[in-house]
């Protein structure tokens, strides 16, 4: 199995990135934003319940996404591998990771981080929130409290995955395709 942490701060090209990498290495999706945002649009109590905290920039509770995380999990037993997009991103939710993959026998293989600076990372959301009209993406005081969040709890998973030997940076400025390159040349220079 290839398991993928994607890595970055919100804008750094993720949801971009995973789209590609699914196609080229069989992989399965799982982006924690993209379930959040389909129980909110699904009105169910998870989603309403989420809406609020995301709508401010706050991340979901541990358990929520950890729980989502686990079912999804088990829907896909039959999967070449999982790339994660947004997830882990507390270092509880990397240990509870750690334990799901461990009953499938399986690992995260690596954690690959896209690095944006914080000047361009705004430019990019405000875009997306003209284009698609997210709540997050719409106030610069919002993405500000989303980076601040990122630095704060998420970053901290760089040294989680460095202590294992599977972090890896990529300079995530320049076209798509060419970061899309230099993310391949890792996993495939590291797998
Ligand atoms: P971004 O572009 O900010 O990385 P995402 O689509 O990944 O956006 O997530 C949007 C929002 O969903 C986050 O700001 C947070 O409120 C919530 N969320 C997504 N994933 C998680 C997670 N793993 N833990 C807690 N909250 C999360």
């Amino acid at each position: 199995m290839l398991n993928l942490v994607l890595f970055g701060p919100p804008g750094a090209g993720k949801g971009t990135q995973s789209q590609k990498l699914i196609d080229k290495y069989n992989l399965v999706h799982l982006s924690t934003g993209d379930i959040l945002r389909s129980e909110i649009a699904n009105q169910t109590a998870l989603g309403l319940e989420a809406k609020k905290l995301m709508d401010q920039g706050h991340l979901v509770p541990d358990e929520v996404v950890i729980g989502m995380i686990s079912s999804k999990l088990d829907n896909n037993k039959d999967a070449a591998g999982f790339i994660f997009d947004g997830f882990p991103r507390t270092t509880a939710q990397a240990e509870a990771l750690d334990n799901l993959l461990k009953e499938k026998g399986t690992v995260v293989n690596m954690m690959v981080a896209l690095d944006v600076d914080d000047e361009e990372l705004t430019k990019r959301l405000l875009l997306r929130g003209k284009d698609s009209g997210r709540a997050d993406d719409q106030d610069e005081s919002i993405i500000r409290n989303r980076i601040e969040v990122y630095n704060k709890n998420t970053a901290p998973l760089k040294d989680y995955y460095s202590a294992q030997s599977k972090f890896y940076s990529i300079d995530g400025i320049g076209s798509i395709d060419e970061i899309f390159s230099r993310v391949c040349d890792t996993i495939d220079n590291n797998r």
